[in-house]
């Protein structure tokens, strides 16, 4: 079957849930679609028992979070293109890959959803920092995310092989939902190992502990 991975970007502006600075029609499509981003609560259980702690219940108080922030969500150049978006603490901005600016792909947009509800799980605490624990924290969420989208268009994700695809949201959450956390922990640690396993607003978890020391065999105990 072919799969329809093209949408309209009839986007409404209706009532007071506008964003200011966000009227590029792929980021406003994406920011839709944040807001209607909720997580299985068995999910929810499987992230927490892992030691992640997700920064919001669902996309709907992410989206809060930035309006009610003033936050600007932006495609901008990125210094790599394997930095899918990027949390700005200065600007307070969450920068989008600019090479999926014109995108038409319902994929891509997706994931451009789930990016921007990672990094506001990194603007959350207002500063510009991170860590290890805070890393497992903010990819709880678009790993969920991504297992929800994916359950309501089964199939939806493999219709397009952006990177922000294959490297990006697809590749996280399969690795973070799977009973072999080596992938995760090799993954995590070869992209954010220089950070310290947790900090004053992030405790370290044991599994951010793991990631840190390099132990791929670490296994969630019930
Ligand atoms: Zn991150």
């Amino acid at each position: 079957m072919v799969r329809v991975n093209s949408i309209n970007f009839n986007v409404n502006f209706n009532g007071k849930r506008q964003l200011k600075d966000s009227q590029d029609p792929v980021i406003s499509a994406a920011m839709e679609e944040l807001k209607n981003i909720k997580f299985d609560n068995n999910d929810v259980k499987y992230v927490k028992k892992l030691g992640a702690k997700p920064p919001f219940k669902n996309g709907q108080q992410a989206y809060d979070f930035i309006k009610d922030n003033d936050i600007k969500v932006k495609f901008m150049k990125l210094p790599s293109d394997d930095i899918h978006a990027q949390w700005d603490v200065t600007n307070k901005t969450i920068k989008i890959n600019e090479r999926y600016r014109d995108t038409k792909s319902k994929a891509v947009i997706l994931a451009i959803a789930e990016s921007t509800l990672h990094e506001a799980g990194h603007a959350k605490d207002l500063d510009g920092d991170s860590s290890i624990q805070e890393e497992i924290n903010c990819l709880s969420l678009n790993s969920m995310a991504h297992r929800t989208l994916n359950a309501q268009d089964p199939g939806i994700f493999e219709t397009n092989d952006a990177n922000i695809l294959k490297n990006g949201v697809n590749l996280y959450s399969s690795m973070y939902f799977n009973k072999d956390l080596s992938g995760l922990i090799e993954k995590v640690r070869h992209s954010y190992g220089a950070l310290p396993a947790g900090d004053s607003k992030h405790p370290a978890s044991e599994f951010a502990r793991a990631i840190k020391n390099g132990e791929p065999n670490f296994v969630v105990v019930a």
